[in-house]
């Protein structure tokens, strides 16, 4: 939950009181899933929500009721009133987050607030730094004023890799068992691009609750490669609760394999004990710490806040932050002649991280 600096504006936050503090506040949404939307009810009033198409689409199944819900299209420079007294308004710009269907990240334009990105979750992909509303006119990512960060896995520990040599590690794994069932425990909505890949490389249909079955037919994400029918379909995605009956089901002469997808895993750990065999790989809808790094040095934002509660003290945090005002030190000293780069370093508000980085280095042979 973020209330966006300078506007009253909300990300992610429905539990904010905002009737204490201002009673127009407009609201955004990232994506669906429930630590995001939560506080939100069927009986919303408190102000309109923006987001994207799938996830307003979600917002209305689950809570028909709810009221003033706008989506907004991807990539294109949105102006929202904030004060029709005033007509103070934002410009507002949703970028792919490459998390789940309908994530996006936000950039906000103002006068009051300058540039502000909020990433939501997000998978970090390179294509991302290419983004039009990113680049001023002479192709150089704009300045960002504040990034709000997703920095679950900002611990330099985790350095899983991408998703597509995770989803080559699910084939691997379904593949070492060719007369084994599959249960691959995920609860969350987010997946469905590697169920969808799964259903067309092993010729079957991806066995789903009916919750999740009903969001696929929603929004259309291959209906056809999905059934609710257990009989149907030998790939059968299962939550907690349900693959508590892994063993049970493989003593009963059902061999199955289980699958867990997630992040927290850091790398694949293969476990084979009682006839029972279990794969933990590493497939994530966030960013690794290193593709983190990435991201921040290359926004170069003047002021970062992480937004995951449980990635807190997250070792990563202090080294994103550090190596961010590094590499925008490069801004403030021109590189220019060397006698006057010792006292531009002096007037530097960031100097004390130069002493950590190679930069000055590399500036001082720029100018041989
Ligand atoms: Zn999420």
């Amino acid at each position: 939950m973020v209330k966006v600096p300078k506007i009253n504006a909300i990300v992610d936050g429905f539990k904010y009181n905002s009737q204490l503090v201002c009673p127009n506040y407009i609201f955004f949404l990232t994506h669906m899933h429930s630590d995001h939307y939560n506080g939100l009810t069927p009986t919303w009033n408190r102000g309109p929500i923006y987001c994207s198409s799938e996830t307003a689409k979600l917002v209305k199944d689950l809570y028909p009721q709810v009221q003033g819900i706008t989506s907004l299209e991807l990539d294109v420079k949105h102006w929202i009133t904030l004060d029709k007294n005033t007509n103070e308004g934002v410009n507002v710009t949703f970028i792919d987050a490459n998390h789940c269907i309908g994530a996006v990240m936000i950039l906000f334009q103002g006068d009051k607030c300058g540039n502000i990105l909020y990433t939501g979750d997000f998978r970090f992909i390179p294509s991302m730094l290419n983004h039009e509303s990113l680049l001023d006119s002479s192709g150089q990512i704009i300045n960002i004023d504040h990034l709000f960060l997703d920095n679950t896995f900002s611990d330099p520990e985790f350095i899983f890799p991408p998703q597509d040599i995770c989803m080559q590690m699910v084939f691997n794994a379904i593949e070492e068992n060719p007369e084994s069932d599959v249960w691959i425990k995920n609860e969350c909505f987010g997946k469905e691009k590697l169920y969808v890949e799964l259903a067309e490389k092993f010729k079957t249909l991806i066995v789903i609750c009916p919750k999740m079955y009903r969001r696929i037919c929603l929004l259309n994400l291959s209906p056809e490669k999905f059934t609710t029918n257990e009989n149907e379909g030998y790939i059968r995605i299962v939550n907690t609760e349900q693959m508590r009956g892994l063993n049970e089901r493989n003593k009963n002469q059902i061999s199955t394999i289980g699958i867990w997808l997630t992040g927290w895993m850091k790398h694949l750990v293969k476990h084979s004990e009682n006839g029972v065999t279990t794969y933990k790989i590493p497939y994530s809808g966030h960013s690794n710490s290193e593709e983190l790094k990435t991201f921040t040095r290359a926004i170069k934002a003047k002021n970062t806040t992480f937004t995951s509660s449980c990635a807190r003290k997250s070792k990563g945090n202090s080294e994103i932050v550090e190596e961010t005002y590094s590499r925008k030190s490069d801004v403030y000293i021109p590189p220019t002649t060397p006698e006057i780069l010792p006292k531009r370093r002096i007037q530097n508000p960031y100097s004390s991280h130069l002493k950590k980085t190679k930069k000055p280095k590399v500036l001082g042979s720029k100018i041989q």
